[in-house]
């Protein structure tokens, strides 16, 4: 899949600081035979990607639609298609399907969602319906819909 995380509140806290296990899930995710692309809001953030030393394992830094979800890939040039997005932002998640995670804010060395999500991706992967209460299917140009 192509896996695409948020930037502000879902991999960074307001510190700038990286949440923890980011690293070490992007790497699972890679070696799983996904790609792991970065986008935001608020701009191309290759600086923060190179910051935390993550360049080597992130396919693409791209902006991120804010709304009007499917019209804002081409707008602004995402031509990945994302196959599962995680987000504190709830409305994106719904439309291409993904992961809502918790925001986080504060630095937090107790912080465990970055494995939830990647048991979540687990369990999509071989075939189940994740049980996690913030994952979502996706509605959005699915591409096994009749
Ligand atoms: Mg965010």
């Amino acid at each position: 899949m192509n896996i695409f995380f948020d930037v502000d509140y879902t991999i960074l806290a307001v510190d700038n600081s990286l949440r923890p296990g980011t690293r070490d899930i992007f790497e699972k995710l890679v070696s799983d035979g996904h790609k792991v692309y970065i986008w935001s809001g608020v701009g191309i953030r290759t600086a923060e990607v190179r910051r935390h030393k993550l360049e080597d394992i992130v396919s693409g830094v791209y902006q991120k639609p804010i709304e009007d979800f499917e019209a804002g890939l081409v707008t602004w040039g995402v031509t990945v298609r994302p196959d599962f997005v995680i987000d504190d932002h709830p409305e994106i998640v719904t439309c291409f399907g993904g992961f809502i995670c918790r925001p986080y804010y504060f630095r937090n060395p107790d912080d465990d969602e970055m494995q939830q999500i990647y048991d979540t991706v687990r369990q999509l992967t071989s075939g189940g319906r994740p049980e996690h209460t913030a994952f979502r299917p996706g509605v959005a140009g699915d591409s096994d819909s009749p």
